[in-house]
This record gives structure tokens, sequence and C-alpha cells, in this order.
């Protein structure tokens, strides 16, 4: 069967499509942290962050249900469900971050992010991390250097090395904006992951992030934290990955967890910067905010709040992390709440790894330019159980080398 469907992908669809494992997965049914295959067994899942409930969190399920069996139109009616949901996401972020545009995906909410950018500041010059994602539009592919050589930045696109210990980030953004000044380019925008998870998961020491902030802000950039991956609590205690730097962007993307599977994301911004914007261009986004993606996405977050999935990242990853250490055979742990690297030799190594796990029925990935970081980014209801689950595995495939 699986020969089957592997044909059938490549006969009918893009070869852009790439498969995770030496042997595809083929999950019929997910439930919590556990997927099921076709022929029964199941998968630990360490690396699903799109369900940050677990898979097929009942509530959710219900709500999506409920509300599509009831109406589904788009934001050029009035519909109760998008403003409690916005003002339920809203009341997460610090004051001043308060007005919402809801998208379908993350590439959408960075797209507008770009043209805001664009827009306030009269300026062209993006800079982002060596090693970044963005997204798949035209305008985020640019600025996507993970994509690889095949992929051409934008000559307005400059790359700032990853905060790796012993670099300082700041000083890399101040030669960004020097470089894309001597060029004639206005700089508008410095976007990274407050994760950095395609460099390789960079998280601390936390605040490093608030002088290259300033920097751009002096130079009449704005700064666009891109919270697809860390947002809505995976990094522990706070909600945001940008908190942990004390800072507050201009500008916030949303994205993966926020309807916990069902297609939701967003742009988050302050007043000022959209105000203008909004008021002499129309932005209508046929899927985005309707009432069956406001309903998830409203339940997704009640759900994170109720049931207290913040602290269980924290104190897992917590656990977690220190049991990770403990291992000789990795070289570096990094990481804030659920979102883990453990860096690994070398890429080959990680890659062995990866497949071994699958092998033993855990599911997770890889990371960085060496593609030498093991990702670990389960849901967010991941205990110490299923830690500990994932830990044997680990210990298994290392040693199987
Ligand atoms: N930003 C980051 C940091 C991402 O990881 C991704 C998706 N992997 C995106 C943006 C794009 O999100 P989407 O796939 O929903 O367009």
């Amino acid at each position: 069967m699986v020969d089957s469907l592997l044909a059938r992908r490549r006969e009918s669809l893009s070869p852009s499509y790439r498969l995770f494992y030496d042997d595809p997965l083929r999950p019929v049914r997910g439930e919590g942290v556990y997927l099921f295959e076709a022929n029964g067994k199941a998968c630990l899942d360490a690396y699903n962050n799109v369900v940050p409930a677990g898979h097929c969190h009942p509530r959710i399920v219900a709500a999506v249900a409920e509300q599509s069996a009831k109406l589904n139109t788009h934001t050029r009616y009035l519909h109760q469900t998008i403003l409690d949901y916005a003002d339920a996401l809203l009341a997460t972020f610090p004051v001043g971050l308060n007005r919402a545009t809801f998208t379908c995906t993350g590439s959408e909410a960075n797209d507008l992010a770009i043209r805001l950018a664009r827009y306030v500041t009269g300026g062209t010059g993006i800079i982002v991390t060596e090693n970044a994602y963005h997204g798949v539009s035209a305008a985020t592919a640019d600025i996507s250097p993970s994509l690889g050589e095949a992929a051409p930045l934008g000559s307005h696109v400059r790359t700032v090395p990853a905060p790796t210990p012993g670099v300082d980030f700041t000083v890399g953004v101040d030669s960004a904006i020097k470089d894309l000044q001597r060029h004639g380019i206005k700089p508008a925008l410095l976007v990274v992951d407050t994760i950095f998870s395609s460099d390789g998961v960079f998280a601390d020491p936390p605040g490093f992030l608030a002088p290259a902030v300033e920097t751009i802000h002096k130079a009449g950039g704005l700064f666009l934290a891109d919270e697809v991956q860390p947002g809505f609590g995976r990094t522990g205690h706070t909600m945001w990955g940008f908190s942990r730097h004390g800072l507050v962007p201009d500008m916030v993307s949303l994205g993966k967890p926020m309807g916990n599977g069902y297609p939701a994301a967003g742009l988050v911004t302050q007043s000022h910067i959209i105000d203008e914007f909004g008021k002499n261009i129309r932005y209508f986004n046929t899927f985005g905010g309707n009432p069956v993606a406001m309903a998830a996405a409203l339940e997704t977050l009640r759900v994170i709040q109720d049931e207290k999935l913040m602290d269980n990242a924290s104190t897992t990853g917590v656990y977690l992390m220190a049991e990770l250490r403990a291992r000789p055979s990795i070289q570096a742990v990094r990481g804030a709440g659920l979102f883990i690297g453990a860096e690994l030799t070398d890429g080959a190594l990680a890659a062995r790894v990866v497949n071994n796990m699958r092998a033993r029925g855990v599911l997770i990935s890889s990371a960085g330019p060496a593609g030498n970081v093991l990702k670990i980014r389960p849901p967010l209801i991941f205990n110490r159980e299923h830690a500990d689950i994932l830990l044997t595995a680990l210990d298994g495939a290392l040693a199987d080398g």
C-alpha cells in the first residue's frame, strides 16, 4: 500500500513535495500525542507543533463541527466569533499590539507584514537570519534562505548570522543595515523567528533580541516577530517567544498552532502601523477569519488556557532538556519550553537518529544549516511519561549510531 501511494504521489503531485523519513509515515488517525499508522502501530508524536492541544482534541473538533454545520462565510459580514477571538487573542499581547488581521497561513501573515513595512517606512530592505524560513509566497520565499541556493534571495534582502554562542546578533544587524544603505536601499524590516527554529534553535540568553530591535528602529525600519513556530505558549510560561526578550514588536505573525490543525493564521500589529494602510488599501482574505476558522482558533486558545498548557510546556521542557543534557553524545541542548534543539556532531548522524527513532515509534526531525540539530517540538500536552518514552527511544537510536 505504501509503495502504491508513493507511486501515485510521483505521478500526480508536484515534485516539490518532500516526505519525512526513509520509511514514510502513513498515519490514518490521531489522538492526543499519538499518531496511528494504517497497520495500527502507534507513534509518539514529538514533532507536530500544529496541534498544541494534541491531535483531534474533542473540544476543538466539536467547535469546528458545530460552526461548520451552522454557517461559514467571510469577514464582509458581521459575525460575533471573530470579535470574541480578536479580543481574547489581543488580551494575550502587551498593550499597543491592538489590531488583528486574519489570514489562512503564516506565509500570508508575513506577506502582509512586508507590505505594511514598505508602506510605513517607504523602504524596501529586509534583514533575516542566514537559515531563516518565512513562507511560500513570492515575497516570503525571497526572505527564506533555508530554501537553498536554487531559490535566490531578493536583491533587497540581507542575511545575518543566527545568534550562536559568541556571535553578537546586534552587530550582524548593524552591518546588514549599513550594507543596505551603502547600496542605496532603505531598511524597512528586521524579521526573525523568535526561537530561530530553522537556524538550529537559539533561545538564550533571554533579552539578546532587544538591542537588535533598537538598532533597526534607529535606522527607520520595523521589527516583525515571526511567532508561527514559537507562539501560543510553546516556549513555556509565556504565550509569545518575543516576551522572553523583553520587547514589544511592531508586528507579530501567527500561524501553525493557532487552529490546532484547522487553517488559521494572522498578523497582530500596533494600530499606528496599520491604521493608515487600512484606510487606504482594502484587505480581504476570502477564507481568513471565517466563522469556522475563528471557532477553531477561539476553542484552541481556551484549551491552551484551561488546560494550563504553557505551564506543562515549561515543566516538561525543563525535565526533558535536563535529561538530554545528561547524554554525553549530545553536544549542546538549546530551547525554551517544548521547543528543543539537541545538537549532534553531524547531519548524517542526526538523520540516522531521526529515522531510527521513527522505527522505534517516536517522531522527531532535524534542523539547522547542517541538519545536525534534533528538533523536538511535541504537542503541548506532552508530559514526563511521554518524555521518558522519547528518551528511551533516543538512547536506543544513539547506541545504534
Ligand atoms: N514562518 C515560520 C517561522 C515558519 O516555520 C513557517 C512554516 N513552516 C511559516 C512562516 C509559513 O507558514 P505557512 O506554512 O502556514 O505558510
